[in-house]
C-alpha cells in the first residue's frame, strides 16, 4: 500500500475540458461474447465521433494485455485487477475529457458493477448481444473451433458462462443490425444522455 501521499487538485476543471472540446466525457463499456462484435463496433463508433471532432479512444482487450496487464492471466484473482487497471485508466482518459471505449468480454456481473462503481465519469453499458450461433459461425479469430476442441479452458459461451445485462444504456442486437447501424445506435445513444451535441 502506498502511503504519504496527497491528492493534487488539477488546475483546469472537467468542465473547462468539455467547453473546450465540446462534449462531455464517458465510458462505453460494451460487453458481449468473444466475436459478438464488441471491437469491430467499438471502431465504427470510434471513427464517427472522430469524425465530429471529438476526441475518443478505445482499449481493445486483447490490446491491453499486449502491454499493461501481459502481466495478467485468466484466473479470478487476474481477471478481477485486469478489470480494476481497464477502469483506472479509463478513469484518467474521462478525467483528461475524452469518451473511451472498452472491449472487453466482461462476462460476470459483478465485474461490470465493480467497473461502473469505480467509473468517475458517466458509465454507458453497452450489450453487444449476438447469439451464441452466430458468434461460432463468425469466429474471426479462430477461437470458438480451438475451444470446441477442447484446446482453450474456461472459454465464455463455451466452458464458462456469460451473464448479460439486466439493464444496459445500449441494447445491440446484432443479428439484424449492420455494423454501421449498431454504431449509429449508439452515437444517438450519446445525444439522448447529453454526451454529444445535436446535428
Ligand atoms: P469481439 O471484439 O466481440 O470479440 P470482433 O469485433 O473482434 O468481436 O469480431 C466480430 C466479427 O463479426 C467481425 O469480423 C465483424 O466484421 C463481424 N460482424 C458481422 N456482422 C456484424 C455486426 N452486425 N456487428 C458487429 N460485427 C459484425
Amino acid at each position: 500500500m502506498t502511503t504519504n501521499i496527497v491528492w493534487h487538485e488539477a488546475s483546469v476543471s472537467a468542465a473547462e475540458r468539455a467547453a473546450l472540446k465540446g462534449h462531455k466525457p464517458c465510458v462505453l463499456w460494451y460487453t458481449g461474447l468473444s466475436g459478438s462484435g464488441k471491437s469491430t463496433i467499438a471502431n465504427a463508433v470510434d471513427r464517427k465521433l472522430f469524425e465530429r471532432g471529438c476526441h475518443s479512444y478505445v482499449l481493445d482487450g486483447d490490446n491491453v494485455r499486449y502491454g499493461l496487464n501481459k502481466d495478467l492471466g485468466f484466473d479470478d484473482a487476474s481477471r478481477v485487477e485486469n478489470i480494476r487497471r481497464i477502469t483506472e485508466v479509463a478513469n484518467l482518459m474521462t478525467d483528461a475529457g475524452l469518451i473511451v471505449g472498452t472491449a472487453f468480454i466482461s462476462p460476470f456481473v459483478t465485474d461490470r458493477a465493480q467497473a461502473r462503481s469505480l467509473a468517475s465519469a458517466d458509465f454507458i453499458e453497452v450489450f453487444v448481444d449476438t447469439p451464441l450461433e452466430v458468434c461460432e459461425q463468425r469466429d474471426p479469430k479462430g477461437l470458438y473451433k480451438k475451444a470446441r476442441a477442447g484446446e482453450i479452458p474456461h472459454f465464455t459461451g463455451i466452458s464458462s458462462p456469460y451473464e448479460p445485462p439486466a439493464a444496459p444504456e445500449v441494447h445491440l442486437r446484432t443479428a439484424s443490425l449492420s455494423v454501421e447501424e449498431a454504431a449509429e445506435q449508439v452515437v444517438q445513444a450519446l445525444v439522448a444522455r447529453g454526451v454529444l451535441n445535436v446535428r
